[in-house]
């Protein structure tokens, strides 16, 4: 299949990239850089053997998405672009809405109007807010506590809108739980800007002593331990699921959420004492207040990824530990 990647030099979407080369497709991807370098698109030729072609454009720009639909043959989208951070959204909120709705619809319409109707978007165990209990089903209410998280869920309300209004519209909202990890090569993986947000890229930079100590964001959480619980997925699992979604399209009808994730749910003190023994490393860190907005537990149902896509993630914990590790200690600095 022919396929336009946006956001594809990005985290998980390099890592898409270089599964949906190795099943044969053909990748067009647009990116305009803002969270990401060209740099890795070297790295996927080295793993690949393909050059992947690649167009700095903005989805926000009608023209240029325009220009990149009228010179490739594109059969379907898998849509990553967009902005991710959570506490960022809450300072900058219109950035958010401009660039990740307005730039999504953008994006729609441009499809409609080459008559590309097969989508794949990231979506995120986000919308299930705070008030569902894991393990997290599709059928659950959504709601949304931040504008990132309003952002997402406005994006799957207008795609079930379109695809109610054009049945010949076939799309996947996968519902991405904590994806964490990196290629097994130790040659791709996660290079967040600044100080990271998430807990792995935190703890593995303290682990290869660019940062001093990890804050540990709360103990007194009703989990067996005291700290949150997350469902950790692996980004090449995650990638795996979004090319079992792009091939499932045809068979799927609508708009369908879709979680991503393994089911299981890990606490930040057993990521940290797994890190420890994995990186041989020490992580010192320091038990402070929790942080605004966090909840105790989150950790998904992956029935219906199984059902529909015939999709499970394999890798477990410590092999996503192992490769972040591998690739954080080979690349201190990230793709610099
Ligand atoms: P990322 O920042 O590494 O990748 C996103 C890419 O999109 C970047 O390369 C960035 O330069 C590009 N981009 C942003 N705005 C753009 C625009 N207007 N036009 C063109 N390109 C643009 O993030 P990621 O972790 O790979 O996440 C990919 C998608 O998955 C995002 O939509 C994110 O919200 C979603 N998601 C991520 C997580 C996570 O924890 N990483 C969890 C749930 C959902
Ligand atoms: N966390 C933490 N310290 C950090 C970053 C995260 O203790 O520096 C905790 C956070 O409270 C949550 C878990 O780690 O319980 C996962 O957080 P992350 O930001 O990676 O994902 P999300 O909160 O979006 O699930």
């Amino acid at each position: 299949m022919s396929l336009l990647v946006t956001g594809g030099t990005g985290y998980i979407g390099s890592h898409t990239v270089v599964e949906l080369i190795e099943k044969g497709h053909e990748v067009v991807i647009v990116d305009n850089l803002s969270n990401s370098s060209t740099r890795v698109l070297s790295r996927i030729e080295a793993l690949t053997g393909v050059f992947p072609t690649f167009i700095q454009a903005d989805i926000c720009d009608a023209k240029a998405m325009s220009d990149v639909f009228s010179q490739h043959d594109i059969e379907a989208v898998i849509h990553f672009a967009g902005l991710k951070a959570v506490g960022e959204s809450n300072e900058i909120p219109l950035s958010y809405y401009q660039n990740n709705v307005s730039g999504s619809i953008t994006l729609f319409e441009i499809m409609a109007k080459f008559n590309v109707k097969k989508l794949v978007f990231s979506s995120s165990a986000t919308v299930y807010g705070e008030n569902n209990i894991s393990p997290l089903d599709e059928s659950m209410a959504t709601s949304a506590t931040n504008p990132y998280g309003q952002t997402k869920l406005m994006i799957e309300n207008i795609l079930m809108d379109l695809a109610k209004s054009d049945t010949k519209w076939s799309i996947a909202c996968l519902r991405y739980f904590n994806p964490i990890g990196a290629h097994a090569s130790g040659t791709m993986g996660e290079n967040p800007n600044g100080i990271p947000n998430n807990l792995l890229p935190y703890v593995a930079q303290v682990a290869v002593g660019r940062l001093a100590q990890l804050n540990v964001f709360g103990d007194d959480y009703d989990t067996p331990d005291g700290t949150g619980v997350r469902d950790y997925i692996h980004v090449v699992d995650l990638a795996l699921g979004h090319i079992k979604a792009v091939e499932a399209l045809n068979d799927l009808q609508g708009c369908q959420p879709i979680n991503l994730g393994t089911g299981n749910g890990t606490s930040v003190l057993e990521i940290v004492k797994s890190f420890k023994a994995i990186s041989g490393k020490d992580i010192p860190y320091a038990i402070v207040p929790r942080r605004v907005g966090d909840i105790a537990t989150v950790f998904a149902n992956a029935d219906k990824a199984l059902t529909l896509l015939n999709w499970k993630a394999v890798r477990d914990l410590n092999t996503m530990i192992e490769d972040t590790w591998r690739w954080q200690s080979q690349n201190p600095n990230g793709f610099e």
